[in-house]
């Protein structure tokens, strides 16, 4: 019999990863439990691209009539383009021969999509709880997962399961090398009274919450900023807080804007800035152009990787990065760069080698016969 508290399966997120899963599991007769902490349609940053093989999945669990129904866009194809202007274009029906499942990929809002493909799993027997977030994991005598402990907000219960599937997004990825991540959410000062929160009216509210927020959770091991595009005050003043109080101060890159759809818009660099200022601090960067990224990679290829070549399209990041990590910095002038710049490139920025498409990669002494 079905119970409240338990179930054969508890599949944490309710995401495309999780909701295909639970639906899979429940068309087979599987007494599945899908817990999400949000509740949908939730937003979601994407690009919202579907390939046309993605419609095959999407038709196979009975989603796709609804998503085109609900005005997903039909895209013929891809164009890439460089920030210099540089662009190519791939069809997905055109004379390569090619058969998709559809001749057309897709592209609808997260909100819309990930609804529709949680109702599938609804409608194939799944019990869906919205709102209900996974704190932590319950484990039997020999250690072995055997359900979640959650919280609707008001009360916490524990749920047993035989199995447990973590589908709650980077986050299980980070845990699962021992990385303990906080949720956005939680974090203190998310929550501010209508009239702290209304932009203008009364900052002194705003001042008067976040310095009455009452038990604030213990200092971070580290705090990393990346590029946030859903960046607050109280996001800020939280990170400030914790970084005065001892945690590393880590960020992914300097970068100061980038990019999209002819304009720029603000990259991680601003953040990063204005917690510097804010903290007297300066921030580690793990990114391009120090050398960490480069060289975990080169630890996890291991010694038999041989020489190690990195091809890149900015003097400044690519191949600064590359040789401070001894390899050779290759810069392929079809993106950022062109050939102009890369001769003005300077001391570490310069390349070993220029090349002006990848079909000259192999033409290179380093990888002759490669
Ligand atoms: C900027 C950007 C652009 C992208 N563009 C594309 C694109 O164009 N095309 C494409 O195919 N992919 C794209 N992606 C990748 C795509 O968004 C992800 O691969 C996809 O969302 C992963 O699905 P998921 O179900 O694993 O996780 P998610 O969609 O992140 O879902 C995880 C769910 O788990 C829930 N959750 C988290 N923690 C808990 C908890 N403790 N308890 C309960 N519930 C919890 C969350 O509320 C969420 O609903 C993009 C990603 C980004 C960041």
């Amino acid at each position: 019999m079905r119970s409240e508290q338990s179930a054969d399966v508890i599949v944490v997120g309710g995401g495309p990863a999780g909701a295909s899963t639970a639906w899979a599991l429940a068309r087979n007769g599987v007494d599945v439990l899908l817990l999400d902490r949000a509740r949908f349609p939730r937003p979601k940053p994407c690009a919202e691209y579907l390939s046309p093989q993605a419609s095959r999945i999407l038709a196979d669990m009975g989603a796709l009539e609804g998503i085109e129904r609900a005005g997903a866009a039909q895209l013929a194809g891809m164009t890439v383009r460089a920030p210099n202007g540089v662009a190519f274009e791939g069809r997905f029906a055109a004379a390569h021969g090619f058969r998709g499942f559809r001749d057309r990929g897709l592209a609808l809002r997260r909100e819309t999509l990930d609804a529709i493909v949680l109702d599938r799993a609804r409608a194939a027997g799944a019990r869906v709880a919205e709102g209900v977030a996974v704190r932590d994991l319950l484990r039997d005598a020999h250690r072995r997962v055997c359900g979640v402990r959650a919280s609707d907000g008001e009360r916490e219960r524990a749920l047993a399961a035989r199995v447990v599937v973590g589908a709650d997004g980077l986050r299980r990825e980070l845990g699962a090398v021992g990385i303990g991540v906080r949720a956005a959410a939680e974090l203190p000062g998310t929550r501010p009274p209508a009239r702290a929160a209304a932009d203008g009216v009364d900052p002194g509210a705003m001042t008067e919450y976040l310095t009455h927020l009452g038990d604030l959770p213990p200092i971070p091991d580290a705090v990393i900023v990346g590029l946030d595009l859903h960046l607050t005050y109280a996001k800020l003043a939280e990170a400030q807080r914790c970084i005065l109080g001892g945690a590393e101060f880590i960020c992914t890159t300097r970068d100061h804007a980038y990019p999209v759809e002819g304009r720029l818009l603000p990259g991680a660099g601003a953040t990063v800035a204005a917690l510097e200022v804010a903290t007297g601090k300066r921030a580690l960067c793990i990114g391009k152009p120090e050398p960490y990224l480069f060289a975990e990679a080169i630890r996890w290829a291991g010694p038999e990787a041989g020489k190690v070549v990195v091809v890149g399209d900015s003097p400044d990041y690519d191949i600064v990065a590359a040789h401070r990590v001894g390899a050779t910095g290759v810069l392929i002038t079809t993106g950022l760069t062109d050939a102009a710049v890369a001769a003005g490139a300077k001391g570490e920025a310069t390349p070993d080698h220029v090349i002006h498409s990848l079909d000259e990669l192999f033409s290179l002494p380093e990888l002759a016969g490669a």
